[in-house]
């Protein structure tokens, strides 16, 4: 998607060889111009499907899936890193290691709010090693949902995610894929490479 790529060249802030920074338009502040796009995309990569709805993570998975969601008209759903007072038992829980934060974090979602009659679409802002995608689709099988694949923002190529998921024949879409950060410089795979 030639939008992101530029916003991610002119934006994105190399942080080491492993982590890419975008708080100025995905991580912190949001461009709503940028993420209505998004979503228009994963919709378009998914017209064919018949989705009821869209699982995320908190909380940069949010703004995409949300888009997602207003485009297709189908409800969002996010899963939330630590208990709420208000939500005890009635939950679908998973652990997630967080590859940017190095701590586990158990993840849940009400049982109100997925069953075994969804089509499920998984959105999230990064692939990296898969990690929170993992989580999410477990959460999915808990509910008996069928899960129709997956969106990615950006996907970093040079992690085991993409390749471990698609392995266990996931469908993932990844709007940008990120061949190196090395040498603090961002570099995309060409259409057709990756
Ligand atoms: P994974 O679970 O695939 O290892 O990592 C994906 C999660 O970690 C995403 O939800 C995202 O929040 C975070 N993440 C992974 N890599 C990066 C990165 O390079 N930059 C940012 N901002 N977040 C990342």
């Amino acid at each position: 998607m030639e939008l992101l790529k530029d916003k991610i060249e002119q934006e994105g802030k190399v942080l080491s060889d492993t982590v890419l920074k975008v708080d100025s338009f995905l991580n912190h502040q949001i461009d709503p111009l940028l993420m209505k796009a998004i979503g228009e995309e994963f919709a378009n990569l998914y017209a064919e499907e018949v989705i009821t709805k869209v699982l995320t993570i908190e909380s940069s998975g949010i703004a995409p899936a949300t888009f997602l969601g207003l485009t297709i008209g189908a409800p969002v759903v996010f899963a939330r890193k630590r208990k709420s007072l208000t939500l005890t038992d009635n939950l679908y829980s998973a652990k997630v290691h967080s590859f940017t934060k190095n701590e586990t974090n158990d993840i849940s979602v009400s049982k109100n709010f997925l069953c075994a009659d969804d089509n499920v679409i998984i959105i999230d802002d990064f692939l990296a090693n898969g990690e929170a995608v993992k989580g999410l689709l477990d959460i999915a099988e808990q509910a008996g949902a069928h899960v129709v694949g997956v969106g990615i923002v950006i996907e970093k190529g040079f992690q085991d995610g993409g390749k471990m998921l698609r392995e266990q024949g996931v469908r993932i879409e990844s709007l940008a894929r990120i061949k190196s950060l090395a040498n603090g410089k961002v570099e995309f795979f060409e259409n057709g490479e990756f």
